[in-house]
């Protein structure tokens, strides 16, 4: 099932979206289905008329894991991790589908990361690795945003990662999928510029739910970007970037200056 928060102009309402390619229509749910379940009000509009917003606001926080495919970790000249390496994104940071990246001015390498996102369905601590599905509500397609530059300089990545509008995501969650081994792809202008599988992460999904919760309680609502493949890039003011996670969908935003 695919769940989309969305608007038709007025409140954000919550929806599952269905119906052929490219006709897609989204019924509306009541409430938030992360917590209230899923319960149709009756409502359809097609999507093409819906807004689509960030399918979730992370309740607390969003987990990322740095240097998780070798072959981005090769090519940014770093060693493998020997133990999931872990930081995090402000909720603030997030935006949805088709809203701008804001360029910053302190920052002239800004690239993207395009990842696969995984949405925390209940409050969970010391998760052991074979009960992971139990945490899940779904997955999402994430742009782990970054300011390259201030992220070797800053050392701690606060800032290089935490920019508002720096962690699109979108354009929905699905809540039937098997993460162990899709594509995720980034285009920049129409140009492929990532393609790697789930399969190549260093350390698979239960794993790093297994690893964050021993330290970290998560909540319902947070998500967790699971790293990036290799072939990651600058982005420039004007530039259109696309994520993809096959079985997902695709996440599109538009790099603007700050103006
Ligand atoms: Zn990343």
């Amino acid at each position: 099932m695919r769940i989309a928060r969305f608007t038709t102009g007025d409140d954000p309402e919550y929806g599952v979206v269905g119906g052929p390619d490219g006709d897609e229509i989204v019924a509306a749910v009541v409430g938030d289905p992360l917590y209230a379940g899923v319960e149709l009000t009756g409502a359809q509009v097609p999507l093409a008329d819906a807004r689509l917003l960030a399918p979730v606001i992370p309740r607390s926080k969003v987990v990322c894991i740095g240097r998780n495919y070798a072959a981005h970790v090769e090519e940014l000249g770093h060693d493998v991790p020997a133990e999931p390496l872990v930081f995090l994104k402000p909720n603030t940071s997030v935006v949805g589908p088709f809203d701008p990246i804001v360029y910053p001015a302190q920052s002239s390498n800004v690239h993207f990361e395009g990842e696969l996102g995984v949405v925390i369905g209940r409050i969970c601590r010391d998760v052991p690795g074979a009960k992971w599905k139990d945490v899940v509500y779904g997955y999402t397609v994430g742009n782990d945003v970054t300011a390259r530059d201030l992220q070797e300089s800053d050392g701690q990545w606060a800032r290089a990662k935490g920019f508002d509008s720096f962690c699109p995501l979108g354009p929905w969650i699905e809540t039937d999928f098997d993460p162990s081994d899709v594509a995720v792809a980034t285009e920049l202008n129409g140009e492929l510029k990532q393609k790697g599988s789930t399969s190549l992460m260093l350390f698979d999904i239960p794993t790093v739910i297994s690893y964050i919760t021993s330290f970290m309680t998560l909540l319902p609502g947070d998500v967790i970007l699971t790293g990036t493949p290799a072939g990651v890039g600058p982005m420039r003011p004007g530039d259109q970037v696309s994520v993809t996670v096959e079985g997902i969908g695709t996440l599109t935003n538009t790099v603007v200056s700050r103006g």
